[in-house]
Formats: C-alpha cells, sequence, structure tokens
C-alpha cells in the first residue's frame, strides 16, 4: 500500500470523495490494476474491487484530480474489457492515506458480466516463443489480457478459488506475478507456468503417453503424416487433420459419419488465411477480432472435401496458445478443426468422455489437463456490407449481455428445439449463452440442461423465481423441459420471437416495424407451420401478423425439409395454377420417386399439412433447379442455390406479387419452370429466385409503408438475398447484429416478449 501525498491532504476542504461505479465486461480483463496504477498517477486515495454487478471504487482526491482519473479509465480502458457505464456520486470522506486492491464483496446476486474466453495476447505469444523466458513454450501461457475466462468460471464473482485452476496451488514466482499490482499477471486467474501449472499429453493407442512439449512435437509431426488428432482447446476437444490432404479429409468425414457439412479449417496468421479465401478489411478485422471466430469468406482454393459445394469456407486464426505452439512444431499451414463429436453430438469437452466417444474416430489424443468448466464451441460469424453477422453465438462472444430489457425480475428464455441456446434476464441484462445444438439427440438435451442450470447457478437466480419463457410448439423438448422449472411460463411464437430479437438488440421497445420472420419452420397460431410471416407492431405493444406467404402443402410435415423434392411436390400442387405446367419425373427435372409419393400423399390427404415456409420455397426453388437428393445438413439446398446465384449476379427479379395479405409464389415457381424448360443458365435463374424473395420483402414494405423494417429468420443468413435487401432499404433495415438470425437467436426474442407481461399474442 503507497501512501499518497495529495493535492489536498485528509482534513483539507478541497478534498472530495467519490464513488464511481462501472459496468460492463469489466472482471477477468486487468481492470483493476489499470484502477490502481491511474490512482497512483493521479494521486488519489481510496480503494477499488470486483463487486456482483461491476467494479467499485471509492476515490478520495481534489476534484480536478478525481476528474481526471475518471475520465482517464473511460478513455482508455484495458483491451478486453468492455464499459457499459460510469456512474460516479459524491460520498463522504473517510480519509483514505493510500489507494488498495480489496477482496470481492458477497452481498447479493451477482449480475456482473462474464468475460468470454480471449486469444492469447502478443505479449504472452513473445514469451511463448522466447527460449529465455520461464513459460518459453509453454501451452498455457497467459495474463489480465488473455486466456479462458467463461470456460473455466465454476461461479461468481471470478476468482481463481472459482474457477478449474483451483486445483493447481501457484509456484513462488506465479504468486508473485499474481499479487504485484504492477506486474501484467496480477490476479489474472489461470496463471500458470510450466513449475506449477497444468501439461500437456499425446495419447495414442499402442504407443503409450508423451508429454510436454514433445507431445505437441509428435502432434505436429502426425498431422502432417496424415493423421486425425484430438486436440483439447478451450472450450472442448476439436478433430484434427491437414486440410491439403484429401484422403485425411475423407477419413474424417467417413469416421465422424459428417458427408458433407463445412468443416472449418484454422490458420495460424492472415496470411495464412488469404491463401484460402478472399478477405475483404472487414472480414479480416472480424477475423482478428477478440471472438476469433470462423469467419465465412468467399474460398479461393480449393480444398478437396472441406466444404464441398460452397462458395464459401470457414477460416479461423490460432487463438489458444497450444495453436500457434503446433503450427510453430511444424504442423500443417491449415489444419480442419471441427467439432470433437461424432455427426452432430455435441462437442467432446471432459478428457474421459473424449477418450470414449473419439476412440473410433481419433488415431491419437492431445489431452490437456486443465479441465473445461462447460463446452463452448467456436463461433462462426460473416461480415458483409451492412456488419457483422453472428451465426453461432459461442466462444469469445458467450456469456456477453446483448440487450437490456425492462424486466424486473428473472426471465429464463429456453430457445428453440434447433440451434439451441438459451438467455437468462437478470436486473435487465439479458445474458445469451453459448450454443447448445439440436436438442433431438439425447446428449445434446443433457447438455441442454445443464447449460439452463448453469446459467442460473452462475446468477444465482432460483429456478422457482423466473418467468420461464418457451417456444409455443407443444412437442418441442425445450418446451417441455421449460415446464418442469417454473410455475410461471410464457409461450412465445416462434416468429414473433425472431422479429423481436433484433428489437431488443437495438432496445427498441415502442418503435413501430415491419416485422419479416423467414425460416424454415416453426409452430404457428394456427397450429399450421409458419415460416414466411409478416408482422406489424411494436415489442411493448404486440407484433400482429399481417401478412405471409401464401399456403402450401407440404406432405410428411416436418421430415420434409430432409427432401427437397417433396417440398416441391407440396408447392407445386397447392397451387392449381402450376398442375398442368410439365412432368417432373422427365427432363429437365427428373425427380425421383419420392416426388410420386409425395404426390399421393397429397392427393389422398395423409400427412399433409398446410405451410407458409419460406425455408421450404426455397428447397422448391433448389430441386427444381437439380437439388433432387435429400439434404445431409440444415439448410444445405438453400446455401447451394445460394453458391448458384453468387455466380450470376444481377439477374432480373422473377414475379412475387404481393396483394396485401400474401405473397404468391405461384408466378415465382411459373417463370422459374418456363426457364428451366427453356434451358436458361440455373446460375441466372437462381439468382432471379433471389432478387424476387428481395424484390417481395420490398413490394410489402411499399404496400405497408413502415418506417422500419425488420427482417430475422435463417433465411436471412442468405448474404445474397441480405445484399439485395441492403442495396433496396438502405438504413431502414434492422438485422440480427449480436444473436444469430437463425433459431439460435430465438432466446433473446423469447426473453424480449416475455419482459413485457401484459401484452397477449396479438
Ligand atoms: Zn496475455
Ligand atoms: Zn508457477
Ligand atoms: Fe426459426
Amino acid at each position: 500500500m503507497k501512501s499518497v501525498a495529495g493535492a489536498a491532504p485528509i482534513g483539507s476542504p478541497a478534498r472530495q470523495a467519490w464513488s464511481v461505479a462501472v459496468r460492463g465486461v469489466v472482471q477477468g480483463v486487468g481492470f483493476r490494476p489499470l484502477v490502481y496504477r491511474l490512482a497512483a498517477r493521479h494521486r488519489i486515495a481510496g480503494w477499488v474491487l470486483n463487486g456482483e454487478r461491476g467494479v467499485e471504487i471509492h476515490a478520495e482526491g481534489d476534484a480536478p484530480s478525481l476528474r481526471a482519473f475518471v475520465a482517464e479509465l473511460q478513455a482508455n480502458p484495458p483491451a478486453a474489457a468492455r464499459i457499459a457505464s460510469v456512474e460516479r456520486r459524491r460520498v463522504a470522506v473517510e480519509g483514505f492515506a493510500a489507494f488498495e486492491i480489496r477482496e470481492s464483496e458477497r452481498r447479493e446476486t451477482p449480475s456482473v458480466r462474464v468475460c468470454s474466453d480471449l486469444p492469447a495476447c502478443d505479449a504472452c505469444l513473445r514469451e511463448l516463443f522466447d527460449p529465455g523466458d520461464r513459460r518459453y513454450r509453454y501451452p498455457y501461457v497467459n495474463c489480465t489480457d488473455c486466456g479462458p475466462r467463461y470456460s473455466i468460471v465454476r461461479g461468481l464473482p471470478y476468482d481463481r478459488p472459482l474457477t478449474t485452476m483451483r486445483d493447481w496451488p501457484m509456484c513462488a514466482q506465479c504468486a508473485r506475478e499474481y499479487a504485484d499490482p504492477l506486474d501484467r499477471r496480477f490476479h489474472a486467474q489461470p496463471v500458470a507456468c510450466p513449475q506449477c501449472g497444468p501439461a500437456y499429453a499425446l495419447e495414442s493407442a499402442g504407443e503409450g503417453v508423451l508429454r510436454g512439449y514433445d507431445a505437441i512435437v509428435q502432434t505436429a509431426a502426425a498431422l502432417r503424416g496424415g493423421a486425425i488428432v484430438g486436440i483439447k482447446g478451450i472450450g472442448g476437444y476439436h478433430l484434427a487433420c491437414d486440410a491439403r490432404n484429401p484422403r485425411a479429409v475423407a477419413a474424417l468425414r467417413e469416421r465422424k459419419f459428417r458427408k458433407e457439412r463445412p468443416f472449418a479449417v484454422m490458420v495460424r496468421s492472415c496470411a495464412g488465411a488469404r491463401e484460402l479465401v478472399s478477405l475483404d478489411e472487414r472480414a479480416e478485422a472480424l477475423l482478428r477480432s477478440q471472438a476469433r471466430p470462423i469467419v465465412l469468406a468467399p474460398a479461393t482454393a480449393d480444398l478437396d472435401g472441406v466444404a464441398p459445394g460452397n462458395a464459401e469456407l470457414g477460416v479461423m486464426l490460432a487463438y489458444a496458445p497450444l495453436h500457434h505452439l503446433l503450427f510453430d512444431a511444424g504442423a500443417p499451414r491449415a489444419i480442419v478443426m471441427t467439432s470433437g463429436n461424432r455427426s452432430s453430438e455435441p462437442i467432446a469437452y471432459r478428457d474421459d468422455d473424449a477418450r470414449e466417444r473419439l476412440a473410433g474416430i481419433a488415431d491419437a489424443l492431445l489431452v490437456g489437463e486443465r479441465e473445461i468448466a462447460r463446452r463452448v464451441d467456436d463461433s462462426v460469424a460473416r461480415a458483409g456490407a451492412w456488419g457483422v453477422t453472428v451465426l453461432r453465438h459461442s466462444r469469445g462472444y458467450a456469456p456477453q449481455s446483448v440487450a437490456e430489457l425492462p424486466a424486473g425480475d428473472p426471465i429464463l428464455a429456453v430457445g428453440a428445439d434447433l440451434k439451441n441456446a438459451v438467455a437468462l434476464v437478470v436486473r435487465g441484462q439479458a445474458f445469451v449463452s453459448q450454443h447448445v445444438g439440436d436438442l433431438e439427440h439425447l446428449d445434446a438435451l443433457d447438455s441442454f440442461k445443464s447449460t439452463v442450470a448453469g446459467m442460473l447457478a452462475l446468477y444465482e437466480v432460483d429456478a422457482g423465481a423466473v418467468t420461464v419463457a418457451h417456444d409455443a410448439h407443444p412437442e418441442y423438448a425445450s418446451s417441455q423441459h421449460a415446464r418442469t422449472l417454473a410455475p410461471r411460463l410464457r409461450a412465445v411464437q416462434h416468429h414473433r420471437a425472431h422479429v423481436a430479437s433484433v428489437l431488443a438488440e437495438r432496445g427498441a421497445f415502442e418503435t413501430p416495424v415491419l416485422g419479416f420472420a423467414f425460416d424454415g419452420t416453426g409452430y404457428g397460431e394456427d397450429g399450421t407451420i409458419w415460416g414466411g410471416e409478416i408482422f406489424s407492431g411494436t415489442l411493448a405493444g404486440g407484433l400482429q401478423r399481417v401478412a405471409h406467404l401464401r399456403s402450401a402443402r407440404l406432405p410428411g410435415g416436418d421430415a420434409a425439409a430432409r427432401f427437397p423434392v417433396q417440398a416441391a411436390a407440396g408447392f407445386l400442387l397447392a397451387a392449381p395454377e402450376l398442375h398442368d405446367l410439365c412432368d417432373f419425373e422427365a427432363e429437365p427435372f427428373s425427380f425421383p420417386p419420392r416426388f410420386c409419393q409425395a404426390r399421393e400423399l397429397l392427393e389422398k390427404n395423409v400427412r399433409t399439412f398446410a405451410t407458409t415456409s419460406m425455408g421450404r420455397l426455397f428447397d422448391t426453388a433448389a430441386a427444381l433447379l437439380g437439388f433432387t437428393r435429400p439434404i445431409t445438413f440444415e439448410g444445405q439446398a438453400a446455401m447451394w442455390l445460394e453458391h448458384l446465384a453468387t455466380q450470376a449476379p444481377g439477374a432480373a427479379a422473377y414475379p412475387f406479387p404481393f396483394d396485401g395479405r400474401e405473397l404468391d409464389y405461384a408466378p415465382l415457381l411459373a417463370a422459374l419452370v418456363r426457364d428451366r424448360l427453356a434451358k436458361r443458365d440455373v446460375r441466372r435463374i437462381a439468382a432471379a429466385f433471389h432478387a424476387a424473395v428481395a424484390r417481395a420483402v420490398v413490394a410489402a414494405c411499399d404496400a405497408l409503408a413502415p418506417e422500419r423494417v425488420v427482417v430475422s429468420g435463417g433465411v436471412f443468413q442468405n448474404a445474397v438475398l441480405n445484399a439485395h435487401l441492403h442495396e433496396r432499404l438502405g438504413e431502414r433495415l434492422w438485422t440480427n447484429r449480436s444473436v444469430p438470425p437463425n433459431d439460435g437467436g430465438i432466446c433473446l426474442g423469447q426473453a424480449a416478449i416475455a419482459s413485457f407481461p401484459n401484452v397477449e399474442p396479438a
């Protein structure tokens, strides 16, 4: 504790005391040491501590020094911090002689924002590769500017005993760094070194265990040799192989039961990324951002089997020190890094689980001793002319607060059954969890339940005291779990939640909007399958469904999502004017027998449902242009169609008229079929289809004349469609910025609607 020789000594009338409360991401990011240093510079006495809601400061000094102190704090916060607000008020002078960092206080429910996991910083990377440094080649190097956070937190406040580093007592040197406010590692909770911290070991069947740096060198060599290695990262295990080795990539697909869904690729630097994709300034900034997401960008290299039939490739930069060590030790320049699981099970994050589940997939396992508190997948994002779209909200983003809602009592929103994520509103802060996945898998359902329990536990919210918002779909597993949690439930219609997610992000509670929710499927109020819905109203006053896609039929219901020709049968036969266009089993369509079977279901009216799904209209268009096989992952046919459209920009739009109530798809499909019969270039047809969907949105806007237009739902992940819309609607258009437009963002919309308890569904 240093004594402060202030300009306004204790007892002087010039001396004031301020209480300063800093909110936002301010814990675990080196905030208190910064405050300590600034206090010394401005000759301020008092204290700083981590409270339940953020950083609390008691500062005493003369008024100009206090002002300068707070101004500098706001102007130059630590790199990883995000200040939401700084509040200050005069309090009584207590006569402190020095400035100190106090231990955290516990009084009430914490609502502090937990920092997301951070990539290795430059200073740590320099140490990592400095032979003279005591952390030379140490894969767990970290400091207050970098390292794991959310993935090691077991409870709040963020302190070492409440992290997975609890079981690693610090050596004398680490303890000194940890205790010195002027050290880069002051209160860096995961601080460790080769003497006292965890290590990595490579386990391969028949070849025993290799520990330490040798394990990393051997892993790099195995990857070079074409092996598949399970590698423990920050939020779980990756399965890795050489992205330029088609045999390794094919083996990974076969063993993982993942037929065509794209793999992401990790590279060491932006230069490495530029060998694979074309990066504009925005995409590069996103790639380098603190979240270090997988960035989707136009592919320029042909990596056999990595992202088959895809215009884009997902790339990410090395983020954990271990990744940098692997590249340095001679790993291939581009490594497939896909989640460590089979098919679409949740990613393995516990060592025993990884040994068991990855045994048939990985040739070897690089196991790290630091435990992971919860699974956190890699995030996925894209940078467009209109900003960043997050497609999977997970590592680097979760569990940040993405919105402020007027809710008083806590709200838990359990999301949807596909691409599940959950949201918790505490004191008006909406925290969105990491990506959970598709709840049809039993493991994913367990993961969902533990994510819900984990979020409630982290913020010490009693499940009995919370309002639980859930999808209106009665058979959703998430809805069923909601019913077991709390007596206070709020069912929220799926597509309203999509629109509300955008309004919540913008804090637009009273703004009247026209909202478009286009996706594959969601439970509609009339019991039919919705997915092409237009709403009017406000978040606070309710969103009224004012229009929708012309209703079609869907033989087989939700199961039809796997077969584009099944959707095509439903759309083509639901509109009488399309019946006599041609024979779809003949050239050039050559629909397989499933089309015929679907037609029989329709004719007999068995297992056939009404739908307004825009996603199924995209499937229909894809089927008509040649995608007649079943899909192997959600959204595949629409992505295939989008890929075609990117190759023929500027095609004129097909008609897609709006009569004030309905968007009529029949003229659109008729024109598409005619052009196909006339052997027009399918790429131009795909482009004209995208332009038509955009034109339909604009036509509805022209007819209903809203000031503000909102679009959300899985269909709006489509970059071609978004480019059209932004061009035509400009600043009037609001899209998702923090949560995904797909069902990963549903939880936020549910929470937003549930924070207005008196509004009944319109
Ligand atoms: Zn660092
Ligand atoms: Zn140590
Ligand atoms: Fe949806």
